[in-house]
């Protein structure tokens, strides 16, 4: 013990040792590449402002965005069963489960559901994390879907899915495979009750979930760059042996061929949906609808 090891040692290894520096400041853009600070990303929604790329974003951010004044209430989901095959890959899938899970409690899966209000118009809005097991749908996020749909149509209110999923959970086998008539079956619901019902396709929807509610919306709209579509391009290329066109399974793409309503910027969708169910929900003003019709035309209001 001297004075060298208790009072130079500590001041050098200060001046010398790398300032710790959290990873997650600097974000690289998937689209061109450029280095981008997490507090301008944050500002711009998630979109590269270099080259107008859409990253991926998580279900709370997208909640905040899409709701009036970034208010929401969350709804806890009815309890799915856990790993009902007891599958094993490389891991269990209990455990991969867990990881995915993390810090964001045990009941958490890859769609979030909250309800609240969209231009003044109840809506429920189910939102997909990608960042959970690729937003895969096993039999959680059916169960998930389910209960949108139900409040919905309980609360009269408009269903806003947001996909962003790979397909199937392929770890719950033919059971994840039921989500797509369950999932197909919810949406019809919500339709029959004649409550609109869009779908904002978010970079990826592809498989089972392209395969089922994603592609049924009453309005589809879809965000720049987006890839959509059923089985990967690869795949097909393979099959067909043929070269596919430019930009094939893009939202732009999806546009073009009519498969997509509109390709919206992610800072003009919270607009756009509002003037859509603006459109769809909000009554004429009571003094209009009683001048339009003769009081004898008016069986509807019983109705
Ligand atoms: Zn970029």
């Amino acid at each position: 013990m001297n004075w060298l090891t208790n009072f130079v040692l500590p001041k050098i290894r200060a001046v010398v040792a790398k300032k710790e520096m959290p990873d997650n400041l600097w974000h690289k853009c998937p689209g061109c590449g450029q280095m981008l600070f997490h507090r301008e990303l944050e500002a711009n929604l998630h979109v590269c402002a270099a080259c107008g790329h859409h990253l991926r974003l998580a279900p709370e951010k997208r909640l905040a965005m899409l709701f009036d004044d970034g208010k929401y209430t969350v709804i806890e989901l009815p309890k799915a069963i856990v790993d009902p095959l007891k599958f094993r890959d490389r891991k269990r899938y209990a455990e991969r489960l867990k990881e995915a899970q993390g810090a964001k409690g045990t009941t958490r899966d890859a769609a979030v559901v909250a309800h609240g209000t969209l231009g003044s118009v109840a809506a429920v809005v189910c939102a997909f994390d990608f960042g959970f097991m690729g937003g895969s749908m096993g039999i959680a996020v059916g169960e998930a879907l389910l209960a949108a749909a139900r409040l919905a149509v309980l609360q009269e209110a408009a269903l806003i899915v947001v996909p962003s999923s790979g397909g199937a959970r392929m770890q719950e086998g033919i059971l994840s495979l039921m989500q797509l008539p369950r999932t197909t079956l919810a949406v019809e619901m919500v339709k029959e009750s004649g409550q609109p019902y869009i779908v904002v396709l978010a970079d990826p929807t592809t498989g089972g979930v392209s395969a089922s509610f994603a592609m049924l919306g009453d309005v589809t709209l879809a965000e720049p760059g987006a890839v959509i579509g059923f089985a990967g391009a690869r795949v097909i290329e393979e099959t067909i042996r043929e070269k596919l066109p430019e930009g094939f399974q893009r939202a732009e793409y999806l546009l073009e061929h009519g498969m997509v309503d509109m390709v919206v910027h992610r800072r003009d969708l919270k607009a756009a949906i509002d003037r859509i169910l603006g459109l769809l929900c909000r009554k004429a003003p009571p003094a209009l609808a009683a001048t339009a019709l003769p009081a004898t035309d008016r069986g509807w209001e019983r109705a």
